[in-house]
């Protein structure tokens, strides 16, 4: 299928392998996800660690860094090994363990620390995730890039497996925070029907949807509230003839409302709500360099933009990068190269 000009890619190859392995008894299993992991990585990857569990294995989830507070009611959040803190004792529990799962990732220059060991792993290597264009050398790619969220593919995997028996509240609860964040709560990515019935069938392990709705999105501080205000009347900057907003905070804009991880979530999105306006970029200055977040709507692709010029990938509508080159720089570079875009950000149709 070509969606936004890119084609929409399914890599899904033979799980047989992995699920002789997974049959035997007593593994060791380690999951990897993405730096800044968010709802979808951290309840995918913690939901098939609870499966793994239930089937009697050791497992290990592991993020390269800290995350939201509001994910932290995750079943199994506290048992995650932060690489950032724990690197020693990630790598060798990775240098012992039977199969890796990478999940919501596809690249190795995401999952921060490893770099130079992954490929030396003599673990069986699956990635399961749904960006477009996997890269990483592994035993066995489950990718789809049409698919909602990788929690939907995480459950297509256990349907695929046969291991729905085990199956619980938990990983339910888990698998359904994942495709509830990455569509917005089916805002967006979330047009087929697959995706309901994956819902209809996490319902049917007793989970409570709107207990779940209320502890992702019912659970900022006041100063993050505070931060988003401030963010939309002060920060916020419109260029109307490229249909494009800005939202850049400085360290010292973040520090005055005691930035925690994942008060910013979501801010990027606000600004597409406006009439016109289908391209917004969020810049935060962090220790070292200018996170950069791009949300689009309609066919500019703002994954080939922040790949190709900030260092990042992502979906066609959401991505990520990176600049190194101060805030005011970057933000420069980025003005400088918006009139190039004239007739693509022109086109979006209202
Ligand atoms: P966010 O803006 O919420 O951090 O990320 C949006 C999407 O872009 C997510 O799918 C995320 O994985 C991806 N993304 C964010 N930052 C980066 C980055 O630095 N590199 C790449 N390749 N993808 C990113
Ligand atoms: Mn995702």
């Amino acid at each position: 299928m070509k969606m936004n000009g890119r084609i929409d890619k399914m890599i899904w190859q033979s799980i047989a392998q992995v699920v002789m392995l997974l049959n035997k008894p007593q593994k060791k299993i380690g999951f990897l996800m993405h730096t800044n992991p968010d709802g979808d990585a951290l309840g995918s990857a913690l939901g098939l660690s609870k499966l793994m569990s239930n089937l009697g294995h050791q497992c290990l989830v592991i993020s390269p860094n800290d995350f939201p507070d509001f994910l932290k009611w995750l079943p199994g959040a506290k048992g995650i090994c932060l690489l950032n803190e724990t690197l020693s004792g990630a790598v060798d529990f990775l240098k012992q363990a039977d199969v890796v799962f990478v999940i919501d990732c596809n690249e190795l220059t995401r999952i921060s620390h490893l770099n130079e060991i992954f490929d030396g792993l003599s673990a069986y290597k699956v990635m399961i995730d749904h960006h477009p264009g996997p890269e990483l050398q592994v035993d066995c790619i489950l990718s789809d890039t049409s698919v909602s969220s990788t929690a939907e593919l995480i459950f297509r995997f256990i349907q695929e497996a046969c291991f729905l028996n085990s199956v619980d509240i938990d990983v339910a609860a888990c698998l359904f925070t994942g495709i509830m964040t990455d569509t917005g709560c089916f805002s967006y990515n979330s047009s087929n029907r697959k995706t309901y019935e994956t819902v209809a069938s996490l319902l049917d392990y007793g989970i409570n949807k709107d207990a779940i709705y209320y502890k992702v999105y019912d659970n900022f501080s006041a100063e993050r509230m505070q931060l988003l205000g401030f963010s939309l009347s002060e920060k916020m900057e419109i260029i109307p003839g490229l249909h494009t907003a800005i939202i850049a905070l400085s360290r010292s804009d973040l520090s005055r409302f005691r930035f925690q991880v994942g008060d910013t979530e979501g801010f990027v999105n606000y600004p597409l709500s406006i009439r016109g306006i289908c391209f917004s970029v969020l810049f935060m200055e962090k220790d070292d360099l200018v996170k950069i977040s791009f949300r689009s709507k309609g066919k500019f692709a703002v994954n080939d933009f922040s790949r190709k010029y900030f260092n990042g990938g992502g979906h066609v509508n959401a991505s990520g990068g990176e600049s190194y080159t101060g805030l005011e720089d970057t933000i420069r570079r980025f003005k400088a190269l918006l009139p190039d875009y004239q007739d693509e950000l022109s086109s979006y149709e209202e």
